[in-house]
């Protein structure tokens, strides 16, 4: 985890330093899962700050651009969320019912055992998504 923090710290050096920049740095330093804009927008909102939502999305595509945050469509384009790339290797669960997103303690891809049977030869693979959909227990009780 320190490596990857210091990696962020790195690539953070790299772009100019704003105060709304920083204030969405913050909210999605301390966030536990990925948030999206107008939940990062709350967040500021909170400690009194005042940001545009139109500036939150031009911050959040330079940090995707730059590496620093990765989005995730979790149900749809309109529902997008950013999280820091630190977290790029936690998948999470979405409620289908009421859009809550529970992260994933463990990756299958990540075991040992596992091995891709891909329909071509020499792929090397970089990266991995996985989504899991369906409902969480409060909204299963209501089907
Ligand atoms: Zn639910
Ligand atoms: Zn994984």
């Amino acid at each position: 985890m320190t490596d990857n923090i210091d990696e962020l710290e790195r690539k953070l050096s790299k772009i100019k330093q704003t105060k709304p920049r920083r204030l969405v740095m913050d909210v999605l330093r301390d966030a536990e899962k990925p948030l999206s804009a107008v939940q990062i927008l709350a967040e500021i909102e909170k400690t009194g700050e005042q940001i545009w939502l139109s500036t939150i999305y031009r911050i959040l595509d330079l940090f995707v651009e730059k590496d620093i945050a990765i989005k995730s469509t979790l149900l749809d384009q309109d529902q997008a969320v950013y999280g820091l790339n630190q977290y790029q290797h936690t998948h999470y669960a979405v409620c289908i019912g009421c859009h809550r997103i529970i992260t994933m303690d463990n990756c299958p891809i990540a075991c040992d055992s596992f091995e891709p049977s891909l329909r071509e030869d020499g792929f090397r693979i970089t990266g991995h998504k996985i989504e899991l959909y369906g409902y969480c227990s409060e909204c299963d009780k209501k089907r």
